[in-house]
């Protein structure tokens, strides 16, 4: 029988620690979700390296930044000769196992490499009916891609060899855009779901980035994104949304009874003015967004029901996170990229009976490129030197070493991407201040844009300014603290290896 620890990794793509019930969410419950914070940690500080989804799973399986394994955008795909944790782990007496969404590239120079198993949705995937590429062989699951990703880890939970301990990523497309929920879900949030306290930002006071950015809930949205047809039709405005997104919602303040239809069940829709529409398209989303939420939470207590059942539960660390976080409405925006807190944030809970204490939270900082150090510890086997994290082991059971770093470290490279035009940084942030380099340069890496080559600083004071609404960068107060903060970004820099931008 194994007495190992088995790990459990649960990983979704886009879920924002805003949306979880265990981090105060206003707009959702989420139970199942909730058992692993009441019977485990939850971290409040956990961030990601580079806020968008291949970089951050390249730095969680690797352990090292992106400029080291040079998956630094959406573009870069991960050479799967470098070593990884599943590799290690496996290497050290582990079974492994990945399934669900990959997204570091296809064929055999990108495909999941250090598992027993794996079988995983290409590229970004489908929500219904999704192909999987199963140890390199294409088939077509019916179904919810949530479940079918959930039932593909219990099938392979109960068929594993129990004398040997597990190491499973269950990686969930869901909650990424299109936001398209199971069936039997598309009546929940009906409700009018409340507003972010930044959601009528104005991007005054703040470098060129936030105005320049096209993620807005009230512009930069499709028809596509919520299901929505303009009336009268034409086969034009049909074809709105997706790539295209050739015909954008009307700008006019005075809308004189400017209509939609919903493509799904014909309801009908009049609006008389922005504001009113602004917040229509902020409900839509954010239904559509948490239905798919309300899947993952349902099927994230089965695999812990499965646990329970099989007398596991107290061999296994369960880790619950997101691939970055993402904006919820804050600041009038969707999507995810920015070193601002709602997307910089993971989720982060972790359930281990031997160490962690019941309901416990964690303030120390924490970031994805520890979550590789942190398993192979838990394992009881060596961390690599070429790995870049640290081992969040003590944490768990809320010891907080005298020498734990103090910050949290983000690097952006693409800059002007084509679909959001978010611009390229990198920045540190502290329990009390962030400090932000706006390059707005190309830096050479795929899907960079050069950019109008005028940098830009940001300095947020997080005790004053939780929303991140004031830069102070230039206020003569502030002096001081960013010499400080400049000269820690610097520092962290030199230590990871990473190079600035002049
Ligand atoms: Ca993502």
């Amino acid at each position: 029988m194994n007495t190992r620890p088995n790990i459990l990794f649960i990983m979704t793509d886009d879920h924002a620690s805003q949306a979880l019930s265990c981090y105060g969410s206003r707009v959702n419950r989420t139970p199942q979700l909730d058992r692993i914070a009441n019977e485990g940690v939850r971290f409040n500080h956990c961030y990601v390296t580079n806020s968008i989804c291949t970089p951050s799973r390249a730095t969680i399986l690797t352990g090292t930044h992106n400029h080291i394994n040079r998956v630094t955008t959406l573009r870069t795909h991960l050479d799967n000769r470098l070593p990884n944790v599943a590799k290690h782990l496996r290497s050290g007496g582990y079974q492994t196992a990945m399934v669900g969404k990959w997204h570091l590239g296809e064929g055999p120079a990108h495909c999941p490499t250090g598992f027993d198993y794996w079988s995983v949705i290409p590229g970004q995937g489908l929500y219904h009916d999704p192909v999987f590429i199963e140890l390199g062989e294409e088939i077509v699951e019916p179904g919810y891609v949530t479940d079918i990703t959930t039932d593909k880890c219990l099938q392979w939970l109960e068929r594993r060899d129990p004398n040997k301990p597990f190491f499973l990523m269950c990686h969930h497309k869901a909650p990424h855009r299109p936001w398209d929920p199971k069936p039997e879900h598309r009546s929940l949030y009906t409700d009018p779901i409340p507003t972010p306290d930044s959601f009528e930002d104005d991007y005054r006071n703040r470098a060129g980035a936030a105005e320049a950015a096209r993620m807005r809930v009230a512009r930069d949205m499709t028809y596509d994104d919520l299901d929505l047809v303009e009336l009268p039709e034409s086969p034009g405005k049909r074809e709105i949304g997706g790539a295209g997104r050739t015909i954008p919602f009307p700008e006019d303040d005075r809308l004189d009874g400017f209509s939609l239809r919903c493509r799904n069940t014909g309801e009908m829709f009049t609006f008389k003015t922005q504001a009113e529409l602004k917040r229509f398209k902020y409900q839509r989303y954010m239904q559509k967004y948490l239905q798919c939420v309300h899947s993952i939470d349902e099927n994230v207590g089965r695999l812990l029901d499965w646990l329970d059942a099989n007398g596991l539960a107290d061999n296994t660390l369960v880790v619950y996170t997101s691939d970055q976080g993402f904006f919820l409405g804050e600041h009038g925006w969707f999507d995810k990229r920015f070193i601002y807190d709602e997307s910089f944030r993971m989720p982060f809970l972790v359930r281990y009976p031997p160490l962690v204490k019941p309901g416990s939270t964690c303030e120390a900082m924490a970031s994805n490129v520890d979550f590789a150090q942190t398993f192979l510890d838990v394992a009881g086997l060596p961390q690599p030197n070429y790995m870049q994290g640290r081992s969040l082991k003590p944490l768990l059971h809320g010891t907080v070493p005298d020498d734990w770093t103090d910050l949290a470290y983000h690097r952006y490279w693409m800059n002007q991407d084509d679909c959001h035009n978010a611009y390229a940084h990198y920045g540190i942030r502290t329990h009390e201040f962030k400090i932000i380099y706006w390059y707005n340069q190309d830096c050479g890496e795929p899907g960079a844009r050069p950019g109008t080559g005028q940098p830009e600083w940001e300095l947020f004071d997080l005790r004053k300014d939780p929303l991140e609404l004031r830069n102070v960068y230039h206020d003569p107060a502030y002096a001081e603290t960013v010499a400080l903060m400049t000269a820690k970004l610097e520092a962290e820099m030199l230590r990871i290896g990473d190079t600035p931008m002049h």
